[in-house]
């Protein structure tokens, strides 16, 4: 049997085993080498590490990806990405998305590192009439913090038509929602810190694709950008992936029922929820201060940022400085966990109505 007929559920945890022999254990070592006796396959630490490869083939079996790297976080793989585009290189990216992201993209512009052609991710007709002559499209969907949704495999299928390179941000819908590299895109990229490690414990960022031309190019740019993954995190996440389909799927489905009660809420305005997943944006009837105090006042919900632990956390987003303008003041970003969901709701009631 192989790995293509069995369920994300098994894959998350039988993929990225040691070799099965009697006395080898469960899980590989954690290796903490920086330098290997010469003659083998791995000579120095930023090069390679033994725990790197169990993480990598098994995001590699959840997204149909023929390889995977992995990154000390998800912003380095990103970095990586970009490093691969010629200077001045016309690129096509949504003008809302993560915020590290876009501060990147947006000091590339500047600088005239890259062309950036900034579009609205959801309007499928200008997406593709910026596509004419550019080189890459980088593709976050849902989008963070708006949720807002691209038509996923048209754009990717007019990018490839036109012959660009397509790199997909899916940490938000995760591959139980959508595999970006079955639409064919080239690139599929995570914040393996969130759904995927799940437990607001390491940081890790991960890079997939189908072609073995453009794997050994994202080799070269790890090893000299040098983004390379500790060994005890990825370790760490790779424990943190054997659960990820189950702690999902109890996310999403929480988040679901969630989005209903919340846009049922007399304090609650303007749910933003794309029908998948398990992050939820909402605006609140209040002030900044207002805002701030909803989130202080959770007593199980952490007021924390970042997403996709089992912990539900939640913040005003435009707490940041570096977060987009057109996020509005009051809008909270909630990324539901794992709790039990009428504990989850109880204590979100009562901090809307408290706060
Ligand atoms: C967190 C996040 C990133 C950046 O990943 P890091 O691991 O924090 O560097 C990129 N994209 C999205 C959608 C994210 O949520």
């Amino acid at each position: 049997m192989t790995d293509k007929f069995l369920h994300p559920e098994t894959l998350a945890i039988s993929a990225g085993r040691p070799q099965a022999a009697p006395g080898a254990g469960l899980n590989t070592h954690i290796s903490l080498n920086s330098t290997y006796r010469a003659g083998g396959e791995i000579n120095y630490g930023r090069f390679g590490n033994e725990n790197w490869h169990d993480l990598e083939n098994a995001i590699s079996a959840l997204e149909e990806a023929q390889s995977t790297l992995v990154f000390a976080s998800g912003m380095a793989a990103i970095t990586a990405v970009f490093s691969l585009l010629p200077h001045g290189a016309p690129v096509v990216a949504s003008h809302e998305g993560y915020s590290g992201t876009m501060s990147l993209l947006k000091r590339y512009h500047t600088e005239g590192r890259l062309e950036v052609r900034f579009v609205d991710i959801t309007d499928t007709k200008e997406v593709i009439s910026q596509l004419q002559g550019a080189a890459f499209l980088w593709v976050e969907s849902p989008t963070n913090p708006g949720l807002n949704v691209a038509e996923v495999a048209v754009i990717i299928g007019e990018a490839k038509k036109r012959n660009l390179g397509v790199g997909f941000d899916n940490t938000f819908a995760t591959p139980l929602n959508q595999k970006p590299l079955t639409f064919g895109a080239d690139i599929v990229m995570h914040s393996v810190a969130k759904y995927l490690a799940g437990h607001s414990d390491v940081i890790l960022g991960s890079l997939s694709v189908k072609d073995p031309a453009l794997h050994t190019r994202l080799i070269e740019a790890r090893t000299t950008l040098g983004g390379v993954a500790g060994p005890f995190e990825v370790w760490l996440g790779l424990r943190g992936l054997r659960t990820f389909p189950l702690r999902f799927n109890r996310a999403q489905e929480s988040a679901a029922i969630l989005a209903k009660k919340l846009a049922g809420h007399p304090a609650v305005k303007n749910v933003r929820y794309p029908g998948f997943g398990a992050v939820i944006s909402f605006e609140v009837g209040a002030t900044v201060e207002q805002t701030e105090a909803i989130c202080d006042a959770s007593t199980l919900i952490a007021n924390a940022t970042s997403l996709g632990g089992v912990e539900t956390t939640w913040e005003r987003r435009r707490r940041w400085e570096r977060e987009s303008h057109s996020v509005p003041e009051n809008l909270i970003r909630l990324s539901v966990g794992c709790e039990h969901i009428d504990d989850l709701w109880n204590d979100i009631d009562t901090a809307l109505t408290q706060g």
